[in-house]
């Protein structure tokens, strides 16, 4: 399989599996850069993955439906234009000869879903991989529009109990700005430094810094580190003496903390 980051608007990826024949797209919320990738490779467009309703991810699957027969699957919860397969866990999905477990990740939106799969060879390495929308990004997390803290914490729980080896296909590039807040809640974090150096590279270089891993993430997210003390005491020191001691609300401290981080 060749993985590909399609780049859309000014930081999505809209992401292309496909095997040389037969691709699938995640959240193409604009046709354009997925007919330029079909055309390039001459490439049939099988199926359209969406994770959550936003625009952003939404606004190319009916012209991209419309051109290509594409089978269109969502998440069960939300209003996606129709007609769709609609998806909650404990479904699946198959394409490209790929099956995908369907998760329920609540937080960014309410409806959220995610694409799982066990195994995926890519580059001659197989891995699983995981298609999360807006739920986890590299060093970061998605904003809490339609969820609460403890629903965002319980769906990126689960990200994280994934595989180490997972490869973590978010749909934006916000890794540099999410890493500049990761390093300002864990100073000390090593891993964090050393991981915020070779994404600097990258995007020097612009290349995507994505997909990342399951295992990278567990070291250098704060998001997924916040019932470690260190975290959770930054967190508290930030939002002063009135801090809630609960992991959900230390959590939704750190997330606001972001909010305001420029
Ligand atoms: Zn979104
Ligand atoms: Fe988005």
């Amino acid at each position: 399989m060749n993985l590909i980051a399609l780049p859309a608007f000014t930081d999505n990826y809209i992401w292309m599996l496909h095997d040389g024949t037969q691709a699938l797209v995640v959240d193409p919320g604009d046709a354009q850069p997925v007919f330029d990738a079909l055309q390039r490779l001459a490439l049939q467009l099988s199926a359209i993955l969406v994770t959550h309703h936003h625009p952003d991810h939404t606004g190319g699957v009916a012209a991209l439906r419309d051109a290509t027969g594409a089978a269109v699957y969502g998440p069960a919860a939300e209003r996606i234009p129709e007609p769709l397969q609609r998806l909650r866990e404990g479904d699946g999905v198959s394409c490209l000869g790929l099956a995908f477990d369907v998760l329920d990740v609540p937080g960014h939106t309410a409806g959220h879903i995610a694409y799982y799969a066990a195994q995926v060879t890519v580059d001659g390495t197989a891995a699983p991989l995981v298609f999360c929308g807006d739920t986890l990004f590299s060093g970061g997390c998605g904003r809490l529009f339609e969820g609460t803290p403890a629903q965002m914490l319980a769906s990126l729980d689960k990200l994280a109990a994934l595989p180490g080896d997972t490869r973590v296909c978010c749909t934006h590039e916000y890794t540099l700005s999410n890493l500049r807040f990761a390093r300002a809640v864990e100073p000390a974090n090593d891993a964090l430094a050393s991981y915020q150096q070779a994404c600097e590279g990258r995007r020097a270089r612009q290349q995507p810094t994505l997909p990342s891993r399951i295992d990278t993430e567990r070291a250098i997210n704060p998001f997924l580190r916040s019932r470690l003390p260190a975290v959770a005491a930054a967190a508290r020191a930030r939002a002063g003496a009135a801090a809630p001691a609960d992991e959900a609300g230390v959590f939704g401290l750190l997330r606001e903390w972001k909010n305001g981080f420029q």
